[in-house]
Protein backbone atom coordinates (compact mmCIF):
# COMPACT_ATOMS: atom_id res chain seq x y z
CA UNK A 1 0.00 0.00 0.00
CA UNK A 2 1.55 3.32 -0.89
CA UNK A 3 1.54 5.83 2.35
CA UNK A 4 3.46 8.65 0.29
CA UNK A 5 0.50 10.35 -1.18
CA UNK A 6 -0.35 11.24 2.43
CA UNK A 7 1.14 14.11 4.12
CA UNK A 8 3.49 13.16 6.82
CA UNK A 9 5.42 15.02 9.22
CA UNK A 10 8.45 12.62 11.36
CA UNK A 11 8.39 12.49 15.11
CA UNK A 12 10.94 9.69 15.71
CA UNK A 13 14.38 8.36 13.59
CA UNK A 14 13.81 5.04 12.39
CA UNK A 15 11.72 1.79 13.63
CA UNK A 16 11.05 1.08 16.98
CA UNK A 17 12.27 -2.20 17.76
CA UNK A 18 10.77 -5.54 17.72
CA UNK A 19 11.94 -8.01 20.74
CA UNK A 20 11.43 -11.04 22.23
CA UNK A 21 10.68 -11.05 26.09
CA UNK A 22 12.58 -14.25 27.95
CA UNK A 23 12.55 -13.35 31.61
CA UNK A 24 8.94 -12.35 31.38
CA UNK A 25 7.67 -14.97 29.45
CA UNK A 26 9.51 -17.83 31.75
CA UNK A 27 7.93 -16.22 34.48
CA UNK A 28 4.59 -16.09 32.65
CA UNK A 29 4.62 -19.69 31.99
CA UNK A 30 5.45 -20.62 35.60
CA UNK A 31 2.51 -19.26 36.53
CA UNK A 32 0.31 -20.93 33.56
CA UNK A 33 0.33 -24.20 35.22
CA UNK A 34 0.64 -27.58 32.36
CA UNK A 35 -0.73 -25.77 29.39
CA UNK A 36 2.18 -23.88 29.78
CA UNK A 37 2.13 -20.20 28.14
CA UNK A 38 2.99 -18.77 25.19
CA UNK A 39 6.30 -16.71 23.97
CA UNK A 40 5.69 -12.93 24.30
CA UNK A 41 7.36 -10.39 22.00
CA UNK A 42 6.99 -6.53 22.46
CA UNK A 43 6.83 -4.08 19.84
CA UNK A 44 8.28 -0.98 21.55
CA UNK A 45 6.20 2.10 20.53
CA UNK A 46 6.82 3.47 24.02
CA UNK A 47 9.56 4.63 21.99
CA UNK A 48 8.37 6.52 19.61
CA UNK A 49 9.07 10.34 19.59
CA UNK A 50 7.21 13.19 21.51
CA UNK A 51 8.53 13.08 25.75
CA UNK A 52 7.82 10.70 25.60
CA UNK A 53 6.58 8.84 22.99
CA UNK A 54 3.32 6.21 22.42
CA UNK A 55 1.14 5.50 20.39
CA UNK A 56 -0.70 9.01 19.43
CA UNK A 57 2.96 10.11 18.04
CA UNK A 58 2.29 7.78 14.90
CA UNK A 59 -1.35 9.25 14.60
CA UNK A 60 -0.12 12.89 15.20
CA UNK A 61 2.29 12.25 12.46
CA UNK A 62 -0.17 12.13 9.98
CA UNK A 63 -2.85 14.20 11.43
CA UNK A 64 -0.10 17.45 12.10
CA UNK A 65 0.30 17.34 8.34
CA UNK A 66 -2.90 17.59 7.58
CA UNK A 67 -3.51 20.84 10.01
CA UNK A 68 0.23 22.27 8.49
CA UNK A 69 -1.29 21.60 4.91
CA UNK A 70 -4.89 23.38 5.96
CA UNK A 71 -2.45 26.66 7.48
CA UNK A 72 -3.53 25.82 10.95
CA UNK A 73 -1.43 27.27 13.67
CA UNK A 74 -3.08 25.99 16.71
CA UNK A 75 -3.94 22.05 17.75
CA UNK A 76 -7.48 21.93 19.80
CA UNK A 77 -7.49 18.52 21.32
CA UNK A 78 -9.38 17.08 24.28
CA UNK A 79 -8.32 13.80 26.89
CA UNK A 80 -8.96 12.69 30.26
CA UNK A 81 -6.82 14.56 32.97
CA UNK A 82 -3.79 12.30 32.31
CA UNK A 83 -4.31 12.07 28.69
CA UNK A 84 -1.00 10.66 27.10
CA UNK A 85 -2.85 12.01 23.97
CA UNK A 86 -3.35 15.83 24.88
CA UNK A 87 0.48 15.70 25.91
CA UNK A 88 1.72 14.22 22.59
CA UNK A 89 -0.44 16.53 20.79
CA UNK A 90 1.23 19.36 22.55
CA UNK A 91 4.67 18.20 21.90
CA UNK A 92 4.19 18.12 18.49
CA UNK A 93 2.43 21.50 18.62
CA UNK A 94 5.89 22.71 20.24
CA UNK A 95 8.33 20.72 17.45
CA UNK A 96 6.10 22.84 14.84
CA UNK A 97 6.56 26.51 16.08
CA UNK A 98 2.37 25.92 16.77
CA UNK A 99 0.24 26.88 19.93
CA UNK A 100 -2.02 24.24 21.56
CA UNK A 101 -5.20 24.04 23.49
CA UNK A 102 -6.69 21.71 25.31
CA UNK A 103 -10.25 20.69 26.18
CA UNK A 104 -10.14 18.45 29.27
CA UNK A 105 -13.19 15.86 30.64
CA UNK A 106 -13.69 15.59 34.17
CA UNK A 107 -15.24 12.57 34.29
CA UNK A 108 -14.82 12.61 38.35
CA UNK A 109 -16.76 15.90 39.38
CA UNK A 110 -13.78 17.85 41.03
CA UNK A 111 -11.14 15.41 40.28
CA UNK A 112 -8.93 18.09 37.89
CA UNK A 113 -6.11 19.30 39.59
CA UNK A 114 -3.97 22.25 38.09
CA UNK A 115 -0.68 20.51 39.93
CA UNK A 116 -1.81 17.09 39.44
CA UNK A 117 1.42 14.59 38.75
CA UNK A 118 1.93 12.57 35.69
CA UNK A 119 0.89 14.18 32.20
CA UNK A 120 -1.03 17.09 33.82
CA UNK A 121 2.77 18.10 35.01
CA UNK A 122 4.00 17.56 31.93
CA UNK A 123 1.11 19.92 29.96
CA UNK A 124 2.47 22.89 32.74
CA UNK A 125 6.17 21.92 31.67
CA UNK A 126 5.67 21.81 28.10
CA UNK A 127 3.72 25.25 28.12
CA UNK A 128 -0.62 24.42 26.74
CA UNK A 129 -1.40 27.69 26.08
CA UNK A 130 -5.07 27.33 27.80
CA UNK A 131 -6.81 24.62 28.99
CA UNK A 132 -10.79 24.56 29.73
CA UNK A 133 -11.89 21.88 32.04
CA UNK A 134 -15.57 20.63 31.57
CA UNK A 135 -17.69 18.43 33.34
CA UNK A 136 -18.41 14.24 32.00
CA UNK A 137 -20.82 14.20 29.52
CA UNK A 138 -20.07 17.65 27.17
CA UNK A 139 -20.02 16.99 23.90
CA UNK A 140 -15.91 17.15 23.31
CA UNK A 141 -16.10 18.32 19.67
CA UNK A 142 -18.34 21.22 20.40
CA UNK A 143 -16.34 22.43 22.89
CA UNK A 144 -13.29 22.34 20.81
CA UNK A 145 -15.41 24.42 18.01
CA UNK A 146 -15.93 26.78 20.43
CA UNK A 147 -12.42 27.23 21.00
CA UNK A 148 -11.53 27.15 17.25
CA UNK A 149 -13.97 29.60 16.91
CA UNK A 150 -12.80 31.90 19.82
CA UNK A 151 -9.78 31.62 18.16
CA UNK A 152 -10.70 32.46 14.76
CA UNK A 153 -12.19 35.76 16.39
CA UNK A 154 -8.71 36.54 17.30
CA UNK A 155 -7.65 36.10 13.79
CA UNK A 156 -6.16 32.83 14.53
CA UNK A 157 -6.31 29.18 12.59
CA UNK A 158 -7.58 26.58 15.09
CA UNK A 159 -6.90 22.73 13.75
CA UNK A 160 -9.38 20.13 16.03
CA UNK A 161 -7.31 16.45 16.29
CA UNK A 162 -10.21 14.03 17.71
CA UNK A 163 -10.01 12.87 20.90
CA UNK A 164 -7.36 10.34 20.62
CA UNK A 165 -6.36 10.93 17.58
CA UNK A 166 -8.83 8.29 16.17
CA UNK A 167 -10.06 9.12 12.70
CA UNK A 168 -9.18 7.87 9.77
CA UNK A 169 -6.32 10.05 8.83
CA UNK A 170 -5.02 9.49 12.63
CA UNK A 171 -5.45 5.55 11.83
CA UNK A 172 -3.32 5.61 8.90
CA UNK A 173 -0.51 5.92 11.58
CA UNK A 174 -1.31 2.25 12.56
CA UNK A 175 -1.47 1.42 8.67
CA UNK A 176 2.32 2.34 9.12
CA UNK A 177 2.94 0.44 12.33
CA UNK A 178 0.95 -2.91 10.13
CA UNK A 179 4.18 -2.13 7.48
CA UNK A 180 6.54 -2.05 9.49
CA UNK A 181 5.98 -4.64 11.55
CA UNK A 182 5.67 -6.49 8.28
CA UNK A 183 9.14 -5.89 7.08
CA UNK A 184 10.51 -6.59 10.65
CA UNK A 185 8.96 -10.31 10.64
CA UNK A 186 10.66 -10.39 7.23
CA UNK A 187 14.37 -9.45 8.27
CA UNK A 188 14.34 -10.77 11.46
CA UNK A 189 12.59 -14.06 10.57
CA UNK A 190 9.80 -14.13 13.30
CA UNK A 191 6.94 -15.66 13.22
CA UNK A 192 4.03 -13.97 14.66
CA UNK A 193 0.66 -15.93 15.74
CA UNK A 194 -1.76 -13.33 17.25
CA UNK A 195 -1.11 -10.10 18.00
CA UNK A 196 -2.38 -8.09 21.41
CA UNK A 197 -3.61 -4.61 21.22
CA UNK A 198 -5.44 -1.97 23.40
CA UNK A 199 -8.28 -0.72 22.34
CA UNK A 200 -9.79 2.56 23.21
CA UNK A 201 -10.69 5.15 20.84
CA UNK A 202 -10.00 2.57 18.40
CA UNK A 203 -7.27 4.19 16.17
CA UNK A 204 -4.70 1.64 17.28
CA UNK A 205 -6.47 -1.30 16.84
CA UNK A 206 -9.06 0.09 13.95
CA UNK A 207 -5.77 1.05 11.72
CA UNK A 208 -3.85 -1.59 12.87
CA UNK A 209 -6.47 -3.78 11.13
CA UNK A 210 -7.27 -1.79 8.13
CA UNK A 211 -3.09 -2.08 7.38
CA UNK A 212 -3.12 -5.55 8.10
CA UNK A 213 -6.20 -6.48 5.69
CA UNK A 214 -4.31 -4.30 3.15
CA UNK A 215 -1.10 -5.70 3.22
CA UNK A 216 -2.60 -9.24 3.37
CA UNK A 217 -1.10 -9.89 6.78
CA UNK A 218 -3.14 -13.08 7.97
CA UNK A 219 -2.41 -12.29 11.96
CA UNK A 220 -5.33 -12.40 14.26
CA UNK A 221 -5.56 -9.30 15.75
CA UNK A 222 -6.94 -9.47 19.69
CA UNK A 223 -8.00 -5.64 21.39
CA UNK A 224 -8.05 -5.36 25.01
CA UNK A 225 -11.12 -2.93 26.29
CA UNK A 226 -9.45 0.21 28.23
CA UNK A 227 -13.02 1.25 28.46
CA UNK A 228 -15.78 -0.69 26.96
CA UNK A 229 -16.85 -4.35 26.35
CA UNK A 230 -16.97 -5.73 23.18
CA UNK A 231 -20.61 -4.89 22.48
CA UNK A 232 -20.15 -1.53 22.31
CA UNK A 233 -16.06 -1.63 21.37
CA UNK A 234 -16.51 -3.73 18.16
CA UNK A 235 -18.91 -1.38 16.34
CA UNK A 236 -16.15 1.66 17.10
CA UNK A 237 -13.22 -0.04 16.11
CA UNK A 238 -15.10 -1.84 12.75
CA UNK A 239 -16.27 1.91 11.67
CA UNK A 240 -12.44 2.88 12.45
CA UNK A 241 -10.52 0.27 10.21
CA UNK A 242 -13.48 1.04 7.14
CA UNK A 243 -13.06 4.45 7.46
CA UNK A 244 -9.07 3.97 7.38
CA UNK A 245 -9.68 1.44 4.45
CA UNK A 246 -11.91 3.76 2.79
CA UNK A 247 -9.87 6.81 2.86
CA UNK A 248 -6.58 4.48 1.33
CA UNK A 249 -8.68 3.81 -1.84
CA UNK A 250 -8.58 0.14 -0.64
CA UNK A 251 -12.27 -0.97 -2.02
CA UNK A 252 -12.04 -3.48 0.89
CA UNK A 253 -15.06 -4.15 2.94
CA UNK A 254 -13.89 -5.01 6.79
CA UNK A 255 -15.65 -8.39 7.28
CA UNK A 256 -17.31 -8.01 11.24
CA UNK A 257 -15.74 -11.44 12.23
CA UNK A 258 -11.55 -9.58 12.08
CA UNK A 259 -13.07 -7.44 14.53
CA UNK A 260 -12.11 -9.40 18.16
CA UNK A 261 -11.63 -7.27 21.26
CA UNK A 262 -12.17 -8.53 25.35
CA UNK A 263 -13.49 -6.24 28.02
CA UNK A 264 -12.73 -8.24 31.31
CA UNK A 265 -9.84 -6.01 32.23
CA UNK A 266 -10.92 -2.16 32.38
CA UNK A 267 -12.83 -2.19 35.12
CA UNK A 268 -13.96 -1.05 37.74
CA UNK A 269 -13.77 2.14 35.09
CA UNK A 270 -12.05 3.67 33.08
CA UNK A 271 -8.51 4.99 34.55
CA UNK A 272 -9.45 3.24 37.92
CA UNK A 273 -6.72 0.58 39.27
CA UNK A 274 -7.03 -3.02 39.29
CA UNK A 275 -5.36 -5.48 41.09
CA UNK A 276 -4.71 -7.01 37.48
CA UNK A 277 -3.01 -4.15 35.98
CA UNK A 278 -0.72 -3.77 39.17
CA UNK A 279 0.57 -7.18 38.56
CA UNK A 280 0.85 -6.67 35.17
CA UNK A 281 3.05 -3.68 35.60
CA UNK A 282 4.99 -5.02 38.23
CA UNK A 283 6.23 -8.00 36.22
CA UNK A 284 6.71 -6.41 33.06
CA UNK A 285 9.18 -4.33 35.38
CA UNK A 286 10.60 -6.72 37.53
CA UNK A 287 11.32 -9.45 34.47
CA UNK A 288 12.21 -6.79 31.52
CA UNK A 289 12.81 -3.37 33.52
CA UNK A 290 10.21 -1.91 30.28
CA UNK A 291 8.02 0.28 31.96
CA UNK A 292 3.98 -0.13 31.42
CA UNK A 293 0.95 2.06 32.70
CA UNK A 294 -1.76 2.02 34.81
CA UNK A 295 -4.31 3.78 33.08
CA UNK A 296 -3.86 1.72 29.54
CA UNK A 297 -0.89 -0.68 29.17
CA UNK A 298 -1.04 -2.29 32.13
CA UNK A 299 -4.68 -3.11 31.48
CA UNK A 300 -3.67 -4.53 28.17
CA UNK A 301 -0.74 -6.47 29.25
CA UNK A 302 -3.36 -8.16 32.40
CA UNK A 303 -5.56 -9.26 29.49
CA UNK A 304 -2.73 -10.81 27.70
CA UNK A 305 -1.44 -12.93 30.95
CA UNK A 306 -5.13 -13.37 31.89
CA UNK A 307 -5.88 -14.77 28.35
CA UNK A 308 -2.60 -17.21 28.71
CA UNK A 309 -3.58 -18.69 32.32
CA UNK A 310 -7.32 -18.84 30.39
CA UNK A 311 -5.14 -21.04 28.03
CA UNK A 312 -6.18 -19.61 25.18
CA UNK A 313 -2.94 -19.50 23.55
CA UNK A 314 -0.99 -22.40 23.06
CA UNK A 315 1.94 -23.38 24.89
CA UNK A 316 4.93 -22.29 22.75
CA UNK A 317 2.87 -19.88 20.47
CA UNK A 318 4.46 -16.41 19.78
CA UNK A 319 2.40 -13.58 20.95
CA UNK A 320 3.05 -9.87 20.37
CA UNK A 321 2.07 -7.28 22.52
CA UNK A 322 1.98 -3.90 21.28
CA UNK A 323 3.16 -1.52 23.88
CA UNK A 324 1.58 1.54 23.02
CA UNK A 325 3.22 4.10 25.91
CA UNK A 326 1.46 5.84 28.64
CA UNK A 327 4.75 5.58 30.94
CA UNK A 328 3.93 9.45 32.36
CA UNK A 329 0.92 8.68 34.16
CA UNK A 330 2.43 5.62 36.38
CA UNK A 331 3.73 9.15 38.55
CA UNK A 332 0.34 10.10 39.27
CA UNK A 333 -0.68 6.12 40.47
CA UNK A 334 2.73 5.48 42.72
CA UNK A 335 1.17 4.15 45.40
CA UNK A 336 -1.77 1.94 43.85
CA UNK A 337 1.07 0.45 41.25
CA UNK A 338 3.51 -0.15 44.70
CA UNK A 339 0.81 -2.06 45.96
CA UNK A 340 -0.23 -0.41 49.13
CA UNK A 341 -3.63 0.28 48.73
CA UNK A 342 -6.34 -2.25 48.24
CA UNK A 343 -7.98 -2.34 44.73
CA UNK A 344 -10.52 -4.32 43.37
CA UNK A 345 -9.53 -7.48 40.99
C1 LIG B 1 -4.56 6.24 23.84
C2 LIG B 1 -3.84 5.07 24.37
C3 LIG B 1 -4.24 3.75 24.06
C4 LIG B 1 -5.49 3.43 23.29
O1 LIG B 1 -5.32 3.62 21.91
P1 LIG B 1 -6.53 4.06 20.99
O2 LIG B 1 -5.95 4.27 19.66
O3 LIG B 1 -7.15 5.27 21.61
O4 LIG B 1 -7.51 2.92 20.98
C5 LIG B 1 -3.46 2.70 24.52
N1 LIG B 1 -2.36 2.92 25.27
C6 LIG B 1 -1.96 4.16 25.60
C7 LIG B 1 -0.75 4.31 26.44
C8 LIG B 1 -2.68 5.28 25.16
O5 LIG B 1 -2.27 6.51 25.51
Amino acid sequence: MDLSRFPRRRYTQGVTPLEFLPNFTQALRNSCGPSGGPNVWIKRDDMLGLTPGGNKTRKLEFLVADALAQGADTLITCGAPQSNHCRATLSASIKEGMKCRFVIEERVPNSYRLDASGNNFLFRLLGVEAITVVPAGTNMLQAMQQVSDDLAGAGRKGYIVPGGGSNAIGGLGYVACAQELQQQFFEQGVQIDKIVVGSGSSGTHGGLLAGFLGNHINIPLIGIGVSRDPVDQDPLVHQEAQAVADLLGLKLTIPREAVLSFGDWWRPKYSMPNAAMVEAVQLLARTEAILLDPVYTGKIMAGLIGLARQGYFKRDENVLFIHTGGAPSLHAYEPEVLGLTGLPA
